[in-house]
């Protein structure tokens, strides 16, 4: 018979979850009264648990939306608090402990907020109800509430007793009805009392006659009337506070004639009984406007669903094998493009620069060797120095540098394949795929660096070398020091057009000059020596007007720039020897390998590559190309919850969009089905009472 105040409370539960817009409003029951008028006894007498905050100092700061749930069929009972994640709470002075906490979070300076704070009770002892405990009426400002503080308060219970609120106005039987404020108060918006029960607290105060004069209700009528209440326990209690609470109020009015009449409606237990009918009423009349509503917004969501998404619905969990699959879908096109020609390019690169670093370093800053072609053959400087730099090459650690430059390539481009849409919103993810790619490769790392070692240590110690190896060999050479050489010219180029070319020209020459100049000085103090002259070669420590004048042209930097141009040309020039020396007969055959040590140190680079390439494609590549997608299954969509994959699909802000247009929807669209099934049921009723 209560249905519909219990598929409301339902329905609005749901409703809450999509929005707390207020359009969508259900009636509650508004709880108003004085401080120390009982309002916290009556409501804790309803529920039969005390669990409200106590204490004298402006206890109850914040509204409380008090929603009952009756559930016939457990004993287990509990409250919740929807905006906490603080999950069921079954101990009820824990309950009252978290409402004094939020209570008093409201500081004393503000006193009063209008941020309600929702409990939700659970239990078969109790009805369906929806109640608003609210702040007590104040009547005297003093030094602790000022006036400020009493208009708040009325102003906050003002927002709530409109309609469709019922309000339940509480008095103390032992103060007069014509000073309270919570009657004032709803006579302003609901003067015929059709909304507004009377509720006069502690019924013990006052002579039965005259606690029965006022539940009569002549003086200030209530069309839903007055109840009284004794809401206090016998002051020796023990064991069930409430069973003696209510045992207290039964024995009081149960053996009094006064209460004992027609039009005099007394107890906890009619209260209740009140209350829910009251409720069930003002739900029954707030019926058709919440559909109404309700209908509206589910048009509305509807128009836009159509509109913004064509009806088409995505779901977290499609979301992220959407995403994942199209991940390993850009792998598998990146897989299938770095394949051996691949990494060998890699690998050929880097050991290339390696061998054009070890001639810089052994040859051509050697100032023999623009010598070396006409050298003797066995020329022991020459032969060492050739084995020297293929050692420098052969022993450089290529396991593990190769092996690195492979996995900084894999790493680099994994971070590529995670770095656009849709990874871009989902840091967390990007930072997992970064995490186990680096752990699989790191796996990987040791055995793959070592087998390449050891498969390239043959060469430390002999290179065997075809004619046609050592033909493509000094090709292959030549071209490299022909770019190198064009590097040269343009960096040189690039100093000219920078600097300018006379000035450049200048600040070489002063550079040159002043080289000369420092040697002659050398010279001198060296001829002096042997000549046996103590005496030091004299300085002169001022420079001549003329030196004076063209010293402030060649700053620091503009000297540092002629000597970058300056090596650059020397460079250019030995390049040119040695691309002369390549192509000359002496380096036809491999015969005579120390006149073309560049040659012969490409061809080592050409072998190491092929071994290092070889054991990395079989011990990194294939293995990481095949974990890779693995991983991401494993990592990213079977070790997902629920919670977690809603959490993903969320942190992208247009699906978060979609998702929750399409929830709203779907919360809407089952509402309107429960609401439409109350609606025949209200229909049904309201026929069959018209029959009979
Ligand atoms: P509130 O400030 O309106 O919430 O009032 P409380 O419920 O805290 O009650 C104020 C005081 O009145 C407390 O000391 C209660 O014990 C006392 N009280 C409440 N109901 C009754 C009652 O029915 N009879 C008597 N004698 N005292 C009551």
């Amino acid at each position: 018979f209560m249905m519909l105040t219990k598929k409301l409370i339902e329905i609005r539960s749901i409703l809450l979850s999509i929005d707390h817009n207020e359009t969508l409003k259900l009636p509650s029951i508004v709880v108003v009264g004085s401080q120390s008028s009982g309002k916290s006894s009556v409501l804790e007498a309803i529920v039969g648990h005390e669990f409200l905050p106590k204490g004298s100092n402006m206890v109850t700061r914040r509204p409380i939306e008090l929603t009952l749930v009756h559930t016939p069929n457990s004993d287990e009972e509990y409250g919740e608090f929807p905006q906490l994640e603080l999950g069921k709470v079954h101990d009820f002075k824990q309950i009252q402990r978290t409402l004094t906490d939020l209570n008093m979070a409201v500081s004393d300076a503000e006193c009063v907020s209008a941020k309600p704070i929702e409990l939700r009770i659970y239990s078969a002892s109790i009805p369906d109800l929806t109640l608003i405990d609210l702040p007590g009426y104040i009547q005297i400002s003093n030094r602790n509430q000022p006036e400020t503080l009493k208009i708040k308060i009325e102003e906050l219970c003002d927002k709530y007793i409109q309609e469709p609120n019922i309000i339940l106005a509480v008095c103390s039987a032992d103060v007069d009805l014509a000073n309270s404020t919570a009657l004032r108060a709803s006579r302003k918006v609901d003067p015929m009392g059709l909304r507004t029960i009377g509720v006069i607290t502690k019924m013990d105060l006052v002579p039965p006659s005259a606690g029965a004069a006022i539940l009569r209700n002549s003086e200030y009528p209530l069309h839903l009337g007055y109840i009284g209440v004794v809401c206090k326990a016998p002051d020796d209690v023990d064991g069930n506070m409430t069973s003696a609470l209510i045992r207290n109020e039964e024995n009081f009015f149960r053996n009094k004639f006064e209460f004992n009449q027609r039009g005099v409606n007394v107890g906890t237990a009619t209260l209740r009984r009140k209350l829910m009918n009251v409720l069930e009423q003002g739900m029954g009349r707030s019926l058709y406007s919440i559909v109404d509503a309700v209908q509206k917004e589910l048009e509305e969501a509807r128009y836009q669903f159509k509109v913004q998404y064509n009806d088409r619905r995505v779901t977290a969990e499609s979301y992220v094998a959407e995403t994942m699959d199209s991940l390993k879908h850009n792998f598998k096109e990146f897989a299938l493009l770095f394949g051996k020609p691949q990494v060998r390019h890699e690998v050929r690169t880097m050991l290339e620069q390696r061998v054009l670093d070890i001639c810089a370093e052994t040859y051509w800053s050697d100032p023999k060797v623009s010598d070396l072609p006409k050298a003797a053959s066995d020329d022991i400087y020459w032969l060492y120095k050739v084995d020297l730099a293929s050692a420098a090459l052969t022993k450089s650690g290529i396991g593990r540098s190769t092996t690195q430059l492979v996995v900084d390539i894999l790493m680099n481009n994994m971070e590529r394949l995670s770095a656009g849409e849709p990874f871009n919103y989902h840091s967390e993810t990007r930072k997992q795929i970064a995490s186990f790619t680096s752990e699989i490769l790191r796996t990987k790392f040791l055995t793959t660096s070592d087998q390449v070692e050891n498969t390239i240590k043959p060469y430390k110690y002999e290179v065997e070398v075809t004619d046609l190896e050592w033909q493509d060999g000094v090709k292959r050479t030549v071209a490299l020091l022909e770019k190198e050489l064009e590097m040269c010219d343009s960096m040189g180029n690039n100093i000219k057009n920078a600097v300018g070319k006379t000035k450049l020209r200048g600040a070489i020459k002063f550079l040159l000059d002043s080289e000369r100049e420092d040697q002659r000085r050398q010279e001198r103090v060296r001829q002096q020596q042997q000549d046996g002259n103590t005496e030091p070669y004299i300085e002169y420590a001022s420079l001549s007007d003329e030196e004076e004048a063209i010293k402030p042209l060649y700053n620091p930097k503009l000297l540092e720039k002629a000597r970058e141009a300056l090596f650059l040309r020397d460079r250019a020039m030995i390049l040119k020897y040695r691309i002369a020396a390549l192509k000359s007969r002496q380096c036809k055959t491999q015969e005579n390998k120390q006149y073309c040590p560049e040659a012969f140190l490409n061809v080592i680079a050409e072998k190491l590559t092929y071994t290092a390439v070889m054991f990395i494609q079989v011990e990194l590549l294939n293995e990481f190309f095949f974990q890779f997608p693995r991983e991401v299954d494993n990592r990213l969509v079977y070790e997902l919850d629920r919670q977690q994959i809603q959490r993903f699909a969320r942190e992208n802000p247009s699906i978060m969009k979609h998702l929750d247009l399409q929830e709203r929807k779907g919360k809407l669209e089952d509402v309107m089905d429960k609401l439409n099934y109350l609606v025949r049921k209200q229909a049904d009723r309201q026929a069959r009472a018209k029959m009979g």
